[in-house]
């Protein structure tokens, strides 16, 4: 009888999980195994949202594994002792696993395969959780790419798409399990801020299969012209989902082919396409991380690193966080990301603008409480949204493009509706003013809706000469 240690971290599926997959296929058993370790991702450690969802996908994993007669054996680490010492206890001589590429984890994870291996144990990692490996797309000069659009006609042009790997119906039992259980970890807040997620998500590879299957049939054909509606649910909302790999990039390419071939029809075609595109920028991300591993820290445009930010003012920062800047869509946006754990992306981009251009605070403090307070909280993503949103990044909106939020809410909630479900107190107010209510002191005082913390106007003047004092790019 041989066995091997199938070792999830954020490949957390039974279907079209290769790891898996060569477990069973070249042993008799496997143990499924899942080790906390999250100090070992400092200094990116999962923040609060992450980790609320964390503890829901490892439940979620776990009752999937039982249904087959298997359990999840849980432990803490150190990581690389903590293998050892299960591999020991149940006769293992393999462990597998899917790969992940943040830097600290692709280093540890180097140094856990060349111990597992010199020990004899038969170490291997597995391709999963993106459609291409980060060095696999090069520039004809054999270059990682550093701009979206050629990135992703060559990766487009190369992609194979196969049907994914079917889950196990059955798995042996792993064996008598002394080991602990999710509550153990203690993941959950401490105070009851999650109370509304549970409404919104559904942690999960039932979870994300049933999210991908609502958006096939009901948001694929309108998603090109949906996704940047944040009044509409136009998005597949799979970025959490994504993350913790309860579904993989392989099963959503091959989905859209089946489904755009049997349909036939152009608008599921254009949709299948441009939401294809949005998983093409999650592997730019990746791309991007592991070919500048200190994206989540430097600008990766270096010009940057002479511009003068305002000095760090906590109390700005705190009124952006609460929601209470008095610009009705970046405040629904904040507060929808409290209540919740997500904004939509447009606003994603336009309360990133407001924070660095209009607040001119460094890029750093919404990235870091965006890492805290998103249940997809994810370090490529993360990070390359708010370099491309600050102007440093290297494919990165014009730092001269300041998002104005006004017409920006009257042009992607032309009714006000997002504004209203988010900011109670602008319930009542017209749309010819909800954008911006200030224009009409008396509704300021009648809803008791802060004022603008900033003038638009005045801020955008002063950041666009903080712009014009960086040295050029022939001065660097
Ligand atoms: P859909 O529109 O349905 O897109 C499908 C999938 O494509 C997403 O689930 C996601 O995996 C990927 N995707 C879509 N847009 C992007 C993008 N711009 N960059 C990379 N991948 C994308 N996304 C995260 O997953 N984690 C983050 O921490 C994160 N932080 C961001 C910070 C800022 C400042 C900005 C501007 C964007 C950030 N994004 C992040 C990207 C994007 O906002 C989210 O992926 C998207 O809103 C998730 O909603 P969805 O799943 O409904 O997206």
């Amino acid at each position: 009888m041989t066995s091997a240690l199938i070792w999830f971290r954020r490949d957390l599926r039974l279907a079209d999980n290769p790891a898996l997959t060569a477990a069973l296929e070249s042993h008799d058993r496997v143990v499924p195994v899942y080790i906390h370790a999250a100090d070992e991702e400092s200094p990116w450690v999962p923040g609060a949202a992450s980790r609320w969802w964390l503890h829901h996908s490892l439940k979620a994993l776990d009752a999937d594994l039982c249904k087959r007669g298997s359990q999840l054996r849980i432990a803490c680490g150190p990581t690389l002792q903590t293998l050892q010492r299960l591999v020991k206890e149940s006769a293992a001589t393999a462990v597998y696993w899917n790969r992940l590429y943040e830097p600290t984890i692709t280093a540890r994870d180097k140094q856990i395969k060349q111990s597992l291996i010199d020990t004899g144990i038969d170490a291997r990692s597995f391709k999963a959780n993106l459609l291409f490996e980060p060095w696999e797309i090069r520039s004809g000069q054999e270059r990682p790419y550093r701009v979206f659009t050629p990135f992703w006609r060559k990766a487009r042009s190369q992609l194979q798409v196969r049907p994914p790997l079917p889950a196990p119906d059955t798995l042996d039992s792993p064996g008598n399990d002394q080991g602990l259980s999710v509550d153990d970890l203690e993941l959950l807040p401490s105070i009851g801020w999650d109370s509304q997620f549970h409404d919104v998500w559904k942690p999960g590879e039932g979870g994300a299969s049933e999210a991908f299957e609502d958006f096939i049939e009901s948001g694929l054909p309108e998603y090109a012209s949906d996704r940047d509606r944040p009044d509409r649910q136009g998005t597949s909302r799979l970025s959490a989902h994504l993350h913790f790999g309860e579904i993989s990039p392989m099963q959503i390419a091959w989905a859209l082919e089946e489904r755009v071939q049997q349909a036939g029809d152009s608008a599921r075609t254009a949709g299948a396409e441009s939401f294809l595109r949005e998983i093409g920028w999650r592997e730019f991300s990746q791309h991007l991380l592991f070919n500048f591993p200190h994206m989540p820290e430097r600008n990766l445009n270096p010009r940057f690193d002479e511009f003068h930010w305002a000095a760090e003012d906590r109390a700005a920062i705190r009124r952006w966080q609460q929601g209470r800047t008095g610009i009705p869509i970046i405040d629904a946006g904040m507060r929808e990301l409290w209540a919740t754990g997500t904004l939509h992306n447009r606003v994603r981009m336009l309360a990133a603008s407001f924070l660095t251009k209009n607040l001119r605070q460094h890029w750093h403090h919404g990235q870091r409480w965006f890492w805290d307070t998103l249940v997809d909280a994810d370090l490529a993503n993360n990070a390359q949204g708010w370099q491309w949103t600050a102007g440093c990044g290297v494919d990165a909106s014009p730092y001269f493009r300041i998002f104005n939020p006004v017409t920006q809410g009257e042009k992607f909630d032309p009714l006000g509706n997002y504004v209203r479900r988010w900011v109670a107190e602008l319930d009542t107010v017209s749309t010819a003013l909800i954008h911006h209510p200030w224009t009409d002191p008396d509704v300021l005082q009648a809803t008791g809706y802060p004022a603008p913390m900033v003038d638009l106007s005045a801020s955008r003047t002063t950041a666009l000469q903080a712009y014009q004092d960086l040295p050029k790019a022939d001065e660097t």
